[in-house]
């Protein structure tokens, strides 16, 4: 469903930026060749607000049929486990900059497999989730992480505080930007925390996705692109403020964002002042920045088009590495099917075997770059590509190169 309110200020003033055409929805892998036919796609625009500057795709889907089965499992990537004690750490820290007693009471949005939730678990912490997907919230129950199955919106945070309370801490990572009713949202999030409580909200920041191109980011699954002044000022609707802020390496750039209840006990911090600073000198708020990333996206387009029609001619093969939302964004929108591409590897067994939307190239195993030895690793989960190439070191080692698709396509060092 095309839309035309902000979703941020809710004004009728979005402006196209970027057409990516009909593309197929980034998580809808198909089980088998007879499944193609039957593709759904859907139209995807990249937007900009002439009234509050948010950048955002003004077509909508149905959030059952997007996220019911969705195949994300947190606990698939040893470095997200490292970063919940990392992120544990920080809340624990900023908990205390008050006077507090014992360990917060944490609720947290889109809870998943309950990956980031048991490392509270273990430190004491009562924890609470939600998240949409029933499958992975038997997953998380069945690790006993008490969860429950649902979309989280403004009814569901009162049917939680009737249960459970209120809460010190409410965490929503990578959830902002993928919620339909982005409002309702930010009001349940205002209605759980109790009166000194905090949230702690993470996106992937518009800064990074603007200075490294990653226009791969906008997919259907991912509506809204976030800077801290676009969260400040959704939630000024709801009288919270922003208390503090920090970036973050996760999901290609995030930023880590505290709010509390207006005039709430904690200082805000110089953090916040400045990155609103340097979000404004970049030119996110300004339209015709946006213009010249449209320009320079179509500009990477060619070049990595170019690149892998080349491997191509000399019959060399080429994998890709990554499964994930953005990869399916970008082998969509530069088109590359089975004509540059050979396969795609991904640790997700629930992809393992299935065909890529939109492209439909067949998903295999990482330990299958052995079996068949390709000659480049095309990197999609880009924001993994550390872990990737130190795991996959032997593939190096028998000849084979990476290839990371941006900001223009370059070759990495083993
Ligand atoms: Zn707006």
């Amino acid at each position: 469903m095309k839309i035309s309110q902000c979703r941020v200020c809710k004004e009728e003033k979005l402006e196209t930026v970027l057409e990516y055409g009909d593309v197929a929805l980034a998580d809808s892998f198909m089980n088998s060749e007879q499944d193609f036919k039957n593709e759904q796609k859907y139209p995807l625009r990249l937007c900009f607000c002439r009234n509050c500057s948010h950048l955002q795709i003004d077509e909508i889907i149905d959030p059952e049929i997007l996220f019911r089965n969705y195949v994300y499992e947190t606990g698939v990537s040893s470095s997200i486990i490292q970063f919940a004690k990392e992120l544990y750490d920080e809340v624990l820290s900023f908990y205390r900059t008050i006077p507090s007693s014992g360990k917060p009471k944490v609720f947290e949005i889109a809870s998943n497999d309950g990956t980031v939730l048991s490392v509270f678990k273990e430190n004491d912490s009562e924890v609470f989730g939600v998240d949409p997907a029933e499958n992975i919230v038997k997953i998380a129950n069945n690790k006993g992480i008490d969860s429950i199955a649902e979309f989280f919106c403004f009814e569901t945070a009162e049917k939680v505080v009737d249960l459970k309370g209120k809460f010190d801490v409410c965490l929503a990572r990578n959830v902002i930007a993928h919620v339909k009713e982005l409002h309702s949202v930010a009001k349940g999030i205002q209605t759980v925390l109790n009166e000194n409580g905090f949230a702690v909200i993470e996106v992937p920041h518009l800064k990074t996705m603007f200075e490294e191109l990653q226009y791969d980011q906008v997919f259907h699954e991912h509506i809204g692109f976030h800077s801290l002044d676009s969260i400040r000022r959704l939630f000024a609707f709801y009288d919270m403020e922003v208390v503090h802020v920090k970036e973050l390496w996760i999901h290609g750039g995030s930023i880590r964002i505290f709010l509390q209840h207006k005039n709430g006990p904690r200082k805000t911090t110089q953090q916040v002042q400045d990155l609103l600073k340097a979000e404004e000198d970049l030119g996110l708020f300004d339209k015709t920045s946006w213009d010249g990333f449209a320009k320079r996206v179509l500009d990477h387009r060619v070049a990595l088009k170019e690149e892998l029609k080349r491997l191509k001619a000399e019959n060399l093969n080429v994998a890709v590495y990554g499964a994930s939302g953005k990869g399916q964004s970008l082998l969509q929108f530069c088109e590359l099917d089975g004509s540059v591409i050979d396969y795609v590897v991904d640790k997700s067994s629930m992809k393992q075997g299935k065909f890529t939307p939109g492209t439909h190239l067949q998903v295999h195993s990482p330990s299958h770059i052995y079996e068949d030895l390709p000659d480049v690793i095309l990197i999609c989960a880009w924001n993994f590509a550390d872990e990737i190439v130190k795991q996959e070191a032997r593939f190096a080692e028998l000849g084979g190169k990476f290839l990371h698709p941006l900001p223009m396509p370059h070759y990495l060092k083993a």
